[in-house]
């Protein structure tokens, strides 16, 4: 028979409801949630008692944004340290990721339960050409060629398509259309804009800093055919040009009003500016520095030889220095807000693997940091439990406490809705109904040669 856990006395944050309930019990048999109920429970012969009388319950932490092959086989435990028992890989080499989902998914490897969209797709040119990112490329060169490529992703039991940076609006247009709404479509948008994208039924956009970028930033910065994101000028342009972007604006409101009527999902990614937010300072100071996997700090240490001796080399974003970003990542942040609070769709995400720092797991605490600070502490914890699960279209199984959910909640010493940080008071982790322990995870993890100890 399998193994039951009855949880008791819990204060629980369901990932659905507004406010928290007190004296909740939790009835888990084998990988699932069986009961979530207030009235007395009476557990079958043998179950286990777990009481949490002064702790708090909330949904395994989902991040619908992370590169998995990037980060190597020492990111995927941070994900579970950190409270992420969820991700959804958007770009990686399709055998690749395939893999890694089997293992992840049958508990083979230690980490999140991943879901995939195989490679990004571009349209006829190259996004970039760095060798290590550049296996995560597929590209899509005309609109004949979508039943081809898509239809092989398909078939290949992808959970979702992600269009890239160079793929066009008659091709976009295309591959949503022959999608036809069997798995979400996401993009990462350059040469098709936002507007015309939602307009044709895509599900979600990465970034805020990018994808709506045109509907937001001065004429004479826009994207387009020609622009490049291997350009270091792309980075400093686009942060200018969001420094000085109007929210108000004709095309701003119109971005707003259909993302809101087409219930379009804003896979935000604001933690790609967390630097710029605490400062280098702060960030040569933080601990979690630690933890970036050693793959990515020998891709760092690669780039620190263009940029020259200095402290910040393992966790420097390349392209812009860190305060750079200040005003940009307001203007992210605003945009966030007026979504929200428009009745749009804000999910978190973070491109874990594919930067430095924040490292996997630790970049989604910041971003629901960073939205908290705009939307409010429970609204950001629902961006990346209850609707990133709905953004995954896996909401029957994951992001939230209810009956029939796998059992994949995190237990906490504090209370996140008094402050998200504690999150990071994070006693217990539960996957599938087994138990981690964050502290022991991280004290296997391997610990960056970058940071001397205290
Ligand atoms: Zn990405």
């Amino acid at each position: 028979m399998a193994h039951t856990i009855l949880f008791r006395n819990a204060r629980v944050i369901d990932g659905l409801a507004d406010q928290p309930r007190t004296g909740m019990s939790i009835l888990v048999t084998g990988e699932r949630i069986a009961a979530v109920t207030q009235d007395p429970l009476t557990p079958p012969p043998g179950t286990e008692i777990i009481d949490l009388t002064g702790k708090t319950v909330v949904p395994g932490l989902i991040d619908t944004h992370v590169h998995t092959t990037l980060m190597g086989d020492e990111g995927l435990p941070l994900f579970i340290a950190a409270g992420v028992t969820s991700a959804r890989d958007v770009g990686g080499k399709l055998d690749k990721v395939q893999h890694l989902k089997a293992d992840l998914n049958s508990g083979k490897k230690l980490g999140p339960r991943l879901f995939i969209c195989g490679p990004l797709l571009d349209g006829a040119e190259k996004s970039f050409d760095y060798p290590a990112f550049a296996e995560m490329l597929d590209n899509i060169p005309s609109p004949e060629h979508v039943p081809q490529k898509i239809g092989s992703l398909l078939a290949a039991g992808v959970d979702g398509i992600k269009l890239y940076f160079t793929m066009p609006p008659d091709t976009a247009t295309a591959v949503i259309k022959y999608v036809d709404n069997r798995v979400p479509v996401t993009g990462h948008l350059g040469y098709t804009r936002s507007l015309d994208a939602i307009k044709a039924g895509i599900h979600g956009l990465e970034h805020v800093w990018i994808s709506p970028y045109n509907e937001f930033c001065a004429l004479d910065m826009q994207f387009g055919p020609g622009a490049s994101m291997m350009d270091p000028k792309f980075w400093t342009q686009t942060l200018k040009g969001w420094e000085e972007a109007d929210l108000q604006s004709r095309t701003a409101r119109a971005w707003f009003d259909a993302m809101v009527e087409h219930q379009v999902h804003m896979g935000t990614t604001l933690d790609l500016l967390w630097i710029a937010k605490c400062g280098k300072e702060g960030a040569l100071q933080d601990p979690d520095r630690r933890y970036i996997p050693p793959v990515v700090l020998a891709r760092q240490k690669a780039m620190a030889a263009r940029l020259g001796e200095r402290p910040d080399w393992d966790i420097h974003p390349g392209f812009f220095e860190p305060a750079q970003g200040v005003k940009a990542l307001e203007k992210h942040q605003q945009v966030t807000r007026i979504l929200h609070e428009s009745g749009g769709v804000v999910v978190g995400g973070t491109d874990c693997g594919a930067l430095s720092y924040p490292p996997p797991g630790f970049a989604l605490l910041r971003e629901i940091e960073l939205l908290a600070e705009v939307i409010g502490a429970m609204a950001a914890i629902k961006a990346v439990t209850a609707v990133a699960a709905r953004y995954l279209r896996q909401q029957e199984h994951i992001g939230s406490i209810a009956p029939g959910r796998y059992a994949d909640f995190l237990v906490l010493d504090g209370d996140p809705l008094r402050d998200v940080r504690e999150l990071r008071k994070l006693t217990t982790v539960y996957r599938g109904g087994v138990a981690y322990d964050p502290r022991a995870i991280l004290a296997r993890a391997p610990h960056s040669p970058a940071v001397h100890p205290e």
